[in-house]
């Protein structure tokens, strides 16, 4: 039980069972065909505390695909791969367009807004692959993930990210009109093939929550635990959550939840409360923005039961 939060396991046991009745569960994306058979009524929560207690509701040891989530942890490598060069490739504003929008791009130069919205991670994973094969990039993400989630047994749906390969015209033309501006280094193919991959890394969201740890903690995976990030760079990157992780509903998660988070058209989000704990949740519908209908209501819900709004009570 949670010294800081003696509620915390029957509050997110409660919210569990609250989603669970509602009727209202938004539309599972489609355009990934693959994603399209998630089931609708799934629902999954977990909380893991400052100190390292687990509280689980739900559907919360079921994989699902985490999609742009998986952007969070390729931002950590690149940055960690060449610091503020990144920003060369790559801009840290919020875009207030749909996440896969090509208009803002031919405005800006085929500079991307931000590192969460598709363009902005395709860049993103490009400067992670430069110098490798994409089979070795893509094995360092998945062991950096595997690394914070101490969980060696994560693995990438192999049918989800052929699917995305197959029908991801969108993203390939975003990453060609990239190339174009040369704001790409490798062959868009390959980034893309990378890029497809890591969203298709397959996760609980024990898994997600255990993953985010680092964001808790300034950069340690457990309050003296070992260190992942500088604390600047997890607090960086924490603001850039806040600010860019929902897309175009960034403003309205910011409002209603107060949290840094960030969500995946598979219906996930991770959601950061700093120096409190590290959230995930699951339900695969999604609202007009792609983010999961259900997901931010819960953690609404839970930042309101416990006072986590990173902006006061
Ligand atoms: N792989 C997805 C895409 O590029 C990620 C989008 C998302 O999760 O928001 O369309």
């Amino acid at each position: 039980m949670s010294d800081a939060f003696p509620h915390l396991e029957s509050v997110v046991k409660e919210i569990a069972d609250e989603m669970r009745q509602r009727p209202d569960r938004g539309e599972v994306a489609t355009y990934i065909p693959e994603l399209a058979r998630a089931d609708a009524k799934a629902f999954g929560l977990v909380v893991i505390d400052a100190d390292g207690n687990v509280a689980a509701g739900g559907d919360s040891e079921v994989p699902f695909s985490i999609q742009s989530i998986s952007k969070v942890f390729t931002l950590t490598l690149a940055l960690g791969k060449i610091g503020d060069r990144l920003w060369r490739h790559v801009g840290r504003e919020p875009s207030g367009s749909p996440f896969n929008s090509i208009v803002q791009l031919e405005n800006e130069r085929g500079i991307p807004r931000n590192p969460f919205i598709n363009a902005g991670a395709i860049a993103v994973t490009d400067q992670i692959l430069s110098g490798h094969q994409p089979r070795e990039a893509l094995g360092e993400i998945l062991r950096f993930m595997q690394f914070v989630a101490d969980d060696p047994s994560i693995t990438i749906d192999e049918a989800v990210a052929a699917s995305e390969q197959r029908t991801g015209f969108r993203n390939i033309a975003l990453a060609n009109y990239m190339k174009a501006f040369c704001v790409l280094d490798n062959p868009a193919d390959y980034t893309l093939g990378v890029y497809f991959h890591h969203c298709a890394i397959a996760m609980s969201c024990r898994q997600l929550a255990m993953a985010g740890r680092f964001l808790v903690h300034q950069g340690r995976v457990a309050k003296n635990g070992s260190s992942v990030v500088q604390a600047e760079r997890a607090r960086r990157i924490n603001a850039i959550m806040l600010m860019c992780g929902h897309y175009d509903g960034s403003g309205e998660f910011a409002y209603r939840v107060g949290l840094p988070g960030k969500s995946g058209v598979g219906g996930g989000i991770l959601a950061i409360a700093p120096g409190k704990a590290s959230i995930a949740v699951w339900s695969p519908g999604l609202d007009h923005s792609g983010n999961s209908h259900l997901g931010r209501i819960a953690l609404e819900t839970l930042t309101k039961r416990l006072g986590w709004s990173i902006f006061g009570a």
